[in-house]
């Protein structure tokens, strides 16, 4: 382990610290999981060096452990994150995100046009390429790239 990642990685006792966030998804990865609404302990880094990325995040959330579902919510921005799932400052679990098959009142359809922009309506995309992670609007049918992904909440 070199030092950058057991500093990164042991900060919290316990908790989930999500890893290898292309740095410029950082602030939507905050917002699909809604971490602005909750109250555990939250610190973030942004731009840090990553061989991998180029420029990654990392968030670590005390005294929080993810599902599955609500961590393939990530998936609609980033299929490259890693979760590290810590207890008493020691990486118990590591976990994949997964690209979702379906993305419902999550993020809004970029066609100005579409019906779920001008009327109350949620939004369903359906995910037609978990690789480059391209969402169809159920609605007009419209792609969206996950570079142009806007989150609802
Ligand atoms: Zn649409």
């Amino acid at each position: 382990m070199d030092k950058e990642k057991k500093l990164l990685v042991s900060a919290i006792k316990d908790g989930t610290v999500i890893d290898h966030i292309p740095a410029y998804s950082l602030f939507r990865v905050i917002k699909i999981l809604e971490l602005h609404k909750i109250s555990n302990q939250i610190t973030f880094g942004g731009n840090l060096t990553s061989s991998r990325l180029g420029k990654k995040a990392v968030i670590k959330i005390s005294d929080k452990f993810f599902e599955q579902d609500e961590l393939n919510k990530i998936g609609l921005i980033t299929n490259e994150a890693n979760l590290n799932v810590i207890r008493d400052y020691k990486v118990v679990q590591k976990m994949k995100v997964e690209v979702p098959d379906k993305a419902i009142g999550l993020v809004k359809c970029i066609n100005p046009k579409c019906i779920t922009n001008h009327e109350k309506i949620t939004t369903k995309f359906t995910v037609i390429d978990k690789e480059l992670i391209t969402l169809k609007c159920d609605y007009c049918e419209k792609n969206t790239n996950h570079s142009y992904i806007k989150i609802i909440r």
